[in-house]
């Protein structure tokens, strides 16, 4: 099956969070020779396939895919593996720029000629509806993205860095792309001009619009800035640092102001919102409030006598056991360790419970001897009904 936006590159080659090197070559290599074109595989799939072992076999790019959910060289992709709806916002250190970059394929008839576009109303005379292609006006879109973390990094905290590649406007030429400039020629600077158009035989019409040669900006480039060569933005290498800090929330959002790359359409870029969410739910640890909840699974002796339980998977990593003496527990009960939570909000240094609720697995049916009866009498205080004749009795028989 190809994969879906929701489907983590874990699911593609049907292996665990946790699948070593080892495990992720052969669940590829296998599912690589089952699901080959060649043999009649769909080609999607067989792609999804390859991409997800390239991405799981670099140690590097899965730490990377298991912290956002987001490939490398999944650019222009509009929303990959793992990740939520709005697109991969993170390219990291590849091609094309994150965060709303503008891309650095400018051609020559935007850079001579729209360079000056945006401020409405601006310099370069009345630019009127439709002068300017571009419009700087207010805050660039945010960008959303999710950061997949475990139970664990919820409950110890983490700090998390992300980098990505982000563009700011040049500052030797303020977003210009022009180390100086003169007046257009063509309208003398007034950023319109008068156009006469053949419209038919001895046919002239006259219009006043923006001047083309300048784009209504009345300026031209004479000499194309330095620093950005005329690209008007430069593009650095950013770090966030992502807190994750004890007590924050399934679902919680962290947001980094301004981090989006600045574009032409916006005077302000947008803000990186990261979205923390939780993706090992399967793990058998539920978490609800500040406490969490699991199940441990005895036998029908251990109930009635006790039992000692370690439970794998606590999110502080440490061995986490429950253990049960006070005589029979029944099926659903549900024992309760205070402390071993998860940090509450606010007060991370105290926790919620853990909640356990016991299932109890039956006994096989069997027939007791007539010494095994007398003693589960006497220990459970039941009388003995074999010699007392009721009237209207029926036997109830163990259905087969
Ligand atoms: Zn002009
Ligand atoms: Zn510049």
């Amino acid at each position: 099956m190809p994969s879906t936006p929701n489907t983590s590159l874990y699911d593609v080659l049907g292996i665990s969070r946790d699948a070593s090197t080892d495990e992720i070559r052969r669940a590829y290599k296998s599912l690589a020779r089952e699901k080959h074109p060649d043999r009649g595989g769909d080609a999607e799939a067989f792609k999804a396939i390859q991409q997800a072992h390239e991405t799981l076999s670099d140690d590097g790019k899965r730490r990377l895919y298991d912290m956002t959910g987001s490939t490398d060289g999944d650019v222009g992709n509009d929303g990959g593996p793992g990740m939520a709806a709005g697109g991969i916002p993170f390219h990291f250190m590849g091609g094309m720029g994150p965060f709303g970059m503008p891309g650095v394929a400018f051609d020559i008839g935007e850079m001579f000629g729209g360079l000056f576009g945006g401020h409405a109303g601006g310099h370069g005379g009345p630019g009127g509806p439709g002068a300017n292609r571009r419009t700087r006006a207010g805050k660039g879109p945010n960008k959303h993205s999710d950061i997949n973390l475990r139970l664990s990094d919820f409950y110890n905290g983490r700090e998390i860095k992300i980098r990505f590649n982000q563009s700011r406007r040049c500052g030797t030429c303020a977003g210009s792309g022009a180390e100086s400039t003169e007046s257009c020629g063509a309208c003398g600077g007034r950023g319109v001009r008068v156009q006469t158009r053949m419209i038919g035989p001895g046919m002239v019409a006259q219009s006043t619009g923006p001047c083309d040669v300048c784009s209504g900006e009345g300026k031209r480039i004479i000499r194309v800035c330095g620093t950005c060569h005329g690209k008007r933005f430069l593009e650095r290498e950013k770090e966030l640092v992502i807190h994750i800090e004890a007590g924050m929330t399934d679902g919680q959002t962290i947001v980094f102001p301004g981090e989006c790359s600045e574009t032409m359409e916006f005077e302000q870029p947008g803000d990186v919102v990261l979205t923390l969410r939780r993706v090992d739910e399967e793990a058998g640890w539920e978490w609800r409030g500040d406490n969490l909840y699991t199940r441990v699974t005895v036998g029908f002796g251990e109930a009635i006598l006790g039992f000692r339980r370690e439970i794998a998977g606590h999110p502080s990593g440490a061995p986490f056991a429950v253990e049960w003496s006070g005589g029979p527990i029944i099926h659903g009960t549900t024992l309760h360790v205070k402390g071993h939570g998860m940090p509450r909000k606010g007060r991370p240094n105290e926790r919620g419970a853990v909640h356990v609720e016991v299932q109890v697995t039956p006994p096989e049916p069997r027939t007791w001897t007539e010494a095994e009866k007398e003693q589960l009498r006497s220990l459970f205080g039941v009388e003995d009904y074999g010699a007392t004749v009721l009237e209207g009795l029926v036997r109830l028989e163990h259905m087969p």
